[in-house]
């Protein structure tokens, strides 16, 4: 086989590989947030408040799916919350005291209705419907044997196999055939399931996905994150712990510990991106934490400028940060349009850099014969940065530096964060000097990955025992990559060619 030939065919495998892992016109790497909640008599109102609270988590589609005691009812569409569970007769056809619910955010494709979680099957011990955030990475290995096995798919979702999992089980008690469907699974999951007896939520043994436990009136509530909770008023109780299983019937509270104990690796990304500043996640404020990577970023790559402006939303608290460490006054000096998406939801890169104009104004008032240092929080493909400082410079600023409040994200992430793959970061296949240069800066720096780690309170990256998922800073994955790897492997690549044709 030429050369020719043979990159044609690995193309070929490729793109065959692309469609089972990804589904034909959808995803499997989610961005999500999962809500559920026990005994209450207005459960899906609730669960409603709460997913509103978590929509920065996943903004294309939401669902909830109640149980009355007899029956299940499901609602699950594209579109934002309050699309949909606004509606006083959307939340009607919802009744029951128990109730899951879920965001998501698919970002390459369209987002087809049958992926929209809570997923829901009738299995012989009853209903079930289950919501993830996370993402398997060997979802695809065990969705082939599955349906090798007679398993129809219902969606493209890796969420779907834990579900079949749990069907396949010969387990007697509901939670054995569950946690027997966990021990299946590696990844990163953080899962709110509700039976017609039970609600029960899961985090992935390494804790990568945050969950939290909070209480309402007596009622237990799942959340993946605390803002959740605060939205309606409940109390955070703590955190699901990594590799915990908790199940709320009406005996009480059931905990399982089915995984042996190993180091939490919670993604660091949290903090950095996804969660929202006034969650608490792992016992920190991310608020806090953003400041704190502001100000380690000022210690590090402090230049002399007339203000601080942060790119709006997500820069913003490490602006304060580097503001409040380096004493150069802060200053809004781009506005934020709410009223668009986040720029990430735009399907092309064309699309996504008019997504860029739509959302940003520079304010002249601010910036006009200035010497500015932008922060935002983290570089990606570049889009933002580089439209962004040339908005500065039309808009009269004298020199532009860029700080990014993350170290460079040179890997992919598998664990639910949607990032593109290493050819669509810009700092993993960039110099320092060359980014700079395509953004239009006159200096450009990165928090470092010690000053990270210094700013969520450890004395640095201890690479024999890092405390956080950081892959997409270093590349150390914290567990097996058993769909990704065999996409390395020329072998499997045949045998799923073999299968698909
Ligand atoms: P880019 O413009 O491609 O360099 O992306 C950087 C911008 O995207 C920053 O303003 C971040 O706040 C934001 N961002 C970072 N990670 C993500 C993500 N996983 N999904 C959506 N937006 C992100």
């Amino acid at each position: 086989m030429n050369n020719f030939s043979s990159t044609a065919t690995a193309a070929r495998e490729r793109s065959l590989r692309d469609i089972e892992l990804h589904g034909e016109g959808d995803t499997l790497r989610e961005e999500c947030g999962v809500f559920g909640i026990y005994g209450h008599p207005d459960a899906a109102a609730i669960t409603a408040l709460g997913l509103h609270a978590l929509q920065h988590r996943g903004q294309e589609a939401a669902g909830i799916v109640s149980f009355d005691g007899h029956r299940f009812h499901s609602e699950r569409r594209l579109g934002l919350v309050g699309d949909t569970f606004s509606r006083a007769s959307v939340i009607e056809g919802l009744p029951g005291e128990n109730a899951v619910g879920h965001v998501r955010y698919s970002t390459t494709g369209e987002t087809i209705l049958r992926n929209v979680q809570p997923l829901f099957a009738e299995l012989n011990a009853g209903g079930f419907a289950i919501a993830h955030n996370g993402n398997l990475t060997n979802g695809l290995t065990l969705r082939r044997e599955l349906v090798r096995q007679g398993a129809m798919m219902q969606s493209t979702t890796d969420t779907e196999v834990v579900l079949h999992l749990v069907a396949h089980s010969k387990r007697n008690r509901f939670i054995e055939r569950y946690i027997e469907a966990l021990r299946a699974i590696e990844g990163a999951y953080a899962l709110v399931s509700l039976t017609n007896k039970k609600l029960i939520g899961a985090r992935d043994p390494l804790g990568i996905r945050p969950l939290v436990l909070g209480e309402l009136d007596g009622c237990p509530i799942l959340a993946s994150e605390t803002c959740a909770l605060d939205i309606i008023g409940a109390k955070y109780v703590r955190d699901i712990e990594p590799g915990e299983v908790i199940v709320f019937d009406e005996k009480g509270t059931e905990i399982h510990k089915p995984f042996p104990p190993q180091p939490p690796r919670p993604c660091i990304f949290e903090y950095i991106y996804f969660a929202r500043p006034d969650s608490i996640v792992g016992g920190r404020s991310v608020y806090e934490v953003r400041k704190g990577f502001g100000a380690q970023l000022a210690r590090e790559s402090h230049v002399d400028v007339d203000v601080v402006v942060p790119v709006p939303d997500s820069g913003v608290p490490a602006a304060i940060g580097y503001s409040q460490a380096s004493g150069v006054p802060f200053e809004l000096g781009i506005i934020r349009n709410h009223y668009v998406g986040r720029t990430f939801i735009q399907p092309t890169q064309t699309v996504r850099e008019l997504g860029v104009r739509m959302k940003h104004a520079p304010n002249r008032a601010a910036i006009e014969g200035k010497r500015i240092i932008l922060i935002d929080d983290s570089l990606v493909r570049g889009t933002t940065s580089k439209k962004i400082v040339r908005m500065m410079r039309d808009a009269g600023a004298k020199e532009v530096h860029f700080r990014l409040a993350s170290p460079p994200i040179i890997h992919p992430d598998y664990y639910g964060i949607d990032l593109p793959d290493r050819g669509g970061l810009l700092a993993a296949t960039h110099s320092l000097e060359e980014m700079r240069d395509i953004i239009g800066a006159d200096s450009l720096a990165f928090l470092s990955i010690d000053g990270m780690y210094r700013a969520v309170g450890e004395p640095g990256r201890d690479p024999a025992n890092p405390k956080f998922s950081d892959h997409c800073f270093t590349g150390d994955y914290p567990t097996h990559l058993t769909d990704q790897t065999q996409v390395e492997q020329p072998q499997h690549q045949l045998s799923l060619l073999a299968e698909a044709s």
